[in-house]
């Protein structure tokens, strides 16, 4: 028993994730029980088998989270019924945005508040944590929408210059600190979800598609994995790592 890190009753307490474990086990599944993880910590958490679950809410609290927002969206995005998909952009329709706003908000909290590895290197204003929590805890969509913007990329591999690599594995939140704003990121699925905090000013928002509650369709614009310099470092280590590691491997049973 131990108190619960949402409603804070004393409770038994469940192994929660702060990504939704239907992610990882869709990767664990096509690579013999082990993904690629990325994260923000200096020495990523490569090929583990370890989705960085730990003992943080009750069953009622988890099951909030999972029920009202997780399923939606994870469906949403991995089925894409009824989306429409150009060369240059997946538009959504019939979206419960209100939904994806609280499923960034609760990545972005659990994620902050977990001791696990895998999200060592990323941590959230104290500020910013509390009022994420009881914007979670109340279950209400009445939240500031001033202290973020969100907005959703496609990512895709123009020259199929990784391999593949790219569509087997996880980003953990990770934050680059910009002029004006803190940029989060995360990768599910090939998503990149990008949540700026406060909120980007109109200079910023040339071309950017931003999620609202009130939405009800979202515009995911493919992006390029190069154009996003920030994460195509974070690959290219993580892809020189695996070549190394096959390279060593090969070398050996010659
Ligand atoms: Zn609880």
């Amino acid at each position: 028993m131990n108190k619960c890190r949402l409603c804070g009753l004393i409770k038994p307490l469940l192994d929660s994730h702060s990504i939704p474990n239907s992610y990882f086990k869709a990767i664990f599944r096509k690579n013999n029980g082990k993904g690629v993880l990325l994260s923000a910590h200096d020495d990523p958490n490569h090929k583990s088998s370890n989705s960085g679950d730990w003992k943080l809410l009750c069953k009622e609290c988890e099951q909030e989270i999972n029920t009202g927002c997780e399923k939606y969206v994870i469906n949403k995005f991995r089925y894409k019924r009824g989306a429409i998909e150009s060369s240059h952009s997946i538009r959504f329709s019939n979206v419960d945005c209100a939904k994806i706003v609280r499923f960034c908000v609760a990545i972005l909290w659990r994620a902050s508040i977990s001791p696990a590895d895998l999200f060592r290197g990323f941590k959230l204003d104290g500020q910013l944590e509390s009022i994420f929590k009881n914007y979670l805890k109340s279950n209400s969509n009445n939240i500031d929408e001033k202290l973020f913007s969100i907005y959703i990329y496609k990512l895709f591999d123009p020259k199929d210059v990784l391999n593949k690599f790219d569509s087997s594995f996880i980003m953990a939140p990770v934050t680059h600190n910009r002029k004006d704003f803190d940029l989060h990121q995360f990768v599910v699925e090939g998503f990149l979800f990008n949540i700026s905090t406060p909120s980007l000013r109109h200079k910023d928002r040339n071309n950017i598609n931003l999620i609202k509650s009130n939405h009800d369709f979202i515009i995911s614009p493919r992006r390029s994995w190069f154009e996003e310099k920030e994460l195509v470092k974070f690959l290219a280590a993580s892809v020189h790592r695996e070549q190394s590691k096959r390279e060593l491997e090969a070398l050996k049973s010659n």
